[in-house]
């Protein structure tokens, strides 16, 4: 029986050695593993995985190709749904989506989709395969706001239908959170980020960087000067949160998104550059998601002895298990059911330190996770030369507030149906800009939704 195959381990870089490189922690299968790994699907007749997977890769189907050999074809069936394989193979959550339904998962552990999906997306940029095929054009403008999952998504799949599409990115590298968020060592730039956002540019969407819809130029514009039928918000939730606790203007209190963008896009881990980055001796990373274990990873990399105070317990930390793992691997300490009160510091303004209480689980609040509820007289003090603030991002209101009847809710999210019409004619949006902070394959999934709705808005408005 194939599924009596244990799953094939994947090879990594030892810890001890990558905790302090910015090389990729995960080597990923090779062909043979690869092979060897997809027979243990058992190509089931109703997928669980497909169902589970937000922008439904035909998964039997390509880890078929995969056993037999075809990598090429795997390619061409992931590359009919996902413009990111490569991407997504390494952080999409898929524990708790494709995997996490996964038949053999029942009696065995699920099938490596991830790594598969990886291997195939790797396979297929190093062999540079032109995947795409593209309707001929149809006479139809769309802007695109943001090059993150959901632009991306979005602009691939109108390209495919004929539309002239152009993508605007504020900062001068494309890729939103791939590229400025998530490090080196879990998302290679050139090699994986850069590479599928050349296959996106291969079906005809054009990328102008530098331009910042709503300062540069407005929606209106776009819509009444320039000539676009229609507008996709793909702007992301790149504001940060802080706790609002005495201290957090001392210097060495920096949020997580400034320290990770200063990392990555300014790549300041790289002694060849000048960017500027202070990780002292000692850094505290204040929260349990995927950005506080890149934080926390990143710190230690440039030298830091890491502490995460997290509020719940470690059943509740809502980072991926695979990055939790890997940080505990790297020596990363974790503090947890603790929470700041307060940031303390030196004479000088700077750090010294971070004031915490200890915490236990309550009743469950509105998310369904068990609240934390502070223990009293409980006390105590993280010696610190830094903290990172990592507790979640909302929508910058820039786009909002420059677009007359473009509606928010009352977390700054852009009010968006389940199509990703707005509340302004024309105007569509959908990824983190209107759900907050969630993943790359959400985003991709609602940027693929929305391509759907636009095409059929520009159809019904120019019949
Ligand atoms: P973004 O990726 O944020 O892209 C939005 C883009 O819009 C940005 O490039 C921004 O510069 C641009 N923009 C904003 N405003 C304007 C404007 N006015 N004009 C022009 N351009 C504008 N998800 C996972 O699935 N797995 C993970 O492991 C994971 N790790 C993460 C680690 C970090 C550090 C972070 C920050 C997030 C992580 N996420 C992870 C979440 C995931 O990256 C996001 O959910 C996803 O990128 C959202 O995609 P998006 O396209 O909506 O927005
Ligand atoms: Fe293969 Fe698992 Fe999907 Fe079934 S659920 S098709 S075994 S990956």
């Amino acid at each position: 029986m194939a599924n009596k195959i244990p799953r094939v381990p994947v090879r990594e870089q030892d810890p001890n050695i990558r905790k302090s490189n910015f090389e990729e922690v995960c080597y990923g299968y090779n062909a043979e593993e690869a092979m060897l790994e997809a027979t243990r699907c058992l190509s089931c007749k109703k997928p669980k995985c497909v169902a589970a997977c937000p922008v439904s890769v035909n998964i039997p189907q390509f880890i078929l190709e995969v056993a037999k050999g075809n990598f090429e074809e795997a390619a061409r069936v992931i590359a009919a749904d996902s413009s990111l394989p490569a991407v997504c193979g390494r952080v999409c959550p898929q524990e708790s989506q494709c995997e996490g339904d996964c038949i053999v998962g029942v009696k065995s552990e699920p099938v490596a989709i991830g790594k598969l999906e990886r291997f195939v997306g790797d396979y297929a940029n190093e062999h540079q395969l032109n995947l795409a095929s593209t309707a001929p054009a149809n006479g139809f403008k769309v802007a695109i706001i943001g090059s993150g999952p959901a632009g991306l998504a979005c602009a691939t799949d109108l390209a495919k239908l004929g539309y002239e599409v152009k993508i605007f990115e504020a900062l001068h590298k494309p890729g939103g959170v791939l590229e400025y968020g998530i490090p080196e060592f879990r998302l290679p730039k050139e090699k994986v980020v850069k590479a599928e956002i050349e296959n996106v540019r291969r079906l005809g969407v054009t990328i102008e960087t530098d331009v910042v819809i709503g300062r540069t130029v407005t929606i209106d514009e776009l819509l009444d000067e320039e000539g676009y039928h229609a507008i996709f918000v793909g702007s992301g939730a790149g504001l940060p949160k802080f706790m609002s606790i005495p201290g957090e203007n001392l210097n060495g209190v920096v949020s997580a998104n400034e320290f990770l963008t200063r990392t990555n896009l300014m790549k300041a881990y790289d002694e060849s550059y000048d960017t500027p980055i202070y990780v002292g001796s000692r850094v505290v990373v204040v929260g349990g998601g995927n950005v506080a274990m890149d934080a926390a990873r990143t710190a230690a990399r440039l030298g830091a002895i890491v502490t995460v105070v997290y509020r719940r317990s470690k059943a509740e930390l809502p980072a991926r298990v695979e990055e939790v793992h890997h940080a505990e691997e790297e020596g990363i300490i974790f503090q947890l059911l603790s929470n700041p009160t307060e940031i303390v510091g030196d004479e000088k303004g700077w750090v010294k330190g971070v004031k915490c209480i200890r915490m236990e689980l309550g009743e469950p609040d509105s998310s369904g996770r068990r609240r934390p509820v502070e223990v009293p007289n409980s006390e105590f003090e993280v010696e610190t030369d830094v903290v990172i603030m990592s507790l979640g991002t909302s929508p910058n209101p820039l786009i909002s507030s420059t677009t007359p009847g473009l509606n928010l809710n009352k977390w700054q999210c852009i009010i968006a149906d389940e199509e990703g019409k707005t509340t302004r004619e024309g105007v569509f949006a959908g990824g983190d800009a209107v759900t907050g902070a969630a993943t790359v394959i959400l985003a991709m999934g609602a940027g693929r939704t929305a391509a759907k709705s636009i095409d059929k808005y520009i159809k019904a408005k120019h019949s």
